[in-house]
């Protein structure tokens, strides 16, 4: 039989097809929150790249990424469609090297209409402005560094409640057996107001009220007591200094939503960096 041509358009649907098709019954992709810190982790050596660069190593490859970043609010909930997501410098007042920096990762916009039909609590809107905020770009090019692993984003609604979120968050799970590897990517404890500038290099330094704070977020989190998470706002004064706004905060609770009764939980990059921020990062995955 003689080979006939074919279209581009039709090639273009063969392509997507097969890409669905790959999307389907992979084993079940562990969840993420990264502690992104300063957005300089993007360029600098340190120990926490190096937390970063090791769970990029440790994760099976993803098919595609999903970031939930503390970096994009919306009024409702919208993901990330466009094939070719701009790299976003949302900072001021940081070196040029950094506003440099270009993550070109694919979009994917199968993955955002995936998410759209997975998600029944709200209509999420299909975004083609915005791109990748440094949420989630400074923290995913560690992990996959030569941008080959398509990413999307999803956008966190500021008029809900941390409640709202978790029960949002549960109905992206069955997207971990389609090879996606979803990402929270904020900090717990992030309290930029009172910064310790003097003390930026200073190991593993936290205010007593972030070290408590922490340590009840890591008991609650480890012991898979979500309920008080949840309800970070009624958890007294440590929480309250801890948590001053909940967009750093909220991306934890979409990872700890994803939380499977009998997976486990591995802390890395746990420590205090001045005084008011902490790095504390989560990996979720099969016991
Ligand atoms: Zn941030």
């Amino acid at each position: 039989m003689a080979l006939l041509p074919i279209s581009a358009a039709a090639m273009k649907l063969n392509a997507l097809d097969t890409m669905a098709k790959s999307f389907v019954n992979t084993e079940k992709m562990p969840v993420l929150f990264l502690g992104h810190g300063s957005p300089m982790n993007a360029i600098e050596e340190n120990e926490f790249v190096t937390g970063f660069r090791n769970i990029g190593k440790d994760v099976p490859k993803p098919k595609a990424i999903l970031v939930i970043s503390a970096h994009w609010e919306t009024k409702g909930t919208f993901v990330t469609a466009m094939e070719n997501p701009k790299t976003i410098h949302d900072f001021g007042g940081f070196p040029k090297a950094l506003f440099d920096v270009q993550y070109p990762a694919p979009g994917s916009p199968w993955l955002a209409n995936e998410t759209k039909g997975l998600i029944k609590k709200t209509n999420v809107g299909l975004d083609e402005q915005w791109g990748l905020d440094h949420g989630a770009w400074s923290v995913v090019k560690h992990l996959y560094p030569n941008a080959d692993v398509p990413v999307i984003q999803m956008s966190i609604d500021y008029t809900q409640n941390a409640q709202y979120h978790y029960d949002l968050a549960k109905e992206l799970a069955a997207l971990r057996d389609k090879g996606v590897l979803i990402i929270g990517s904020g900090n717990m404890v992030h309290n930029l107001g009172v910064l310790a500038w003097d003390k930026l290099n200073t190991d593993n330094f936290g205010y007593d009220w972030a070290i408590e704070a922490s340590t009840k977020m890591k008991q609650f989190i480890l012991s898979g007591d979500h309920k008080p998470l949840i309800n970070f706002q009624s958890q007294g004064k440590a929480f309250d200094m801890a948590i001053p706004s909940p967009e750093h905060y909220l991306p934890m609770i979409y990872t700890l939503a994803l939380k499977d009764e009998k997976e486990k939980i591995t802390l890395f990059n746990d420590k205090a960096v001045a005084g008011s921020l902490t790095m504390t990062s989560i990996k979720i995955d099969k016991a």
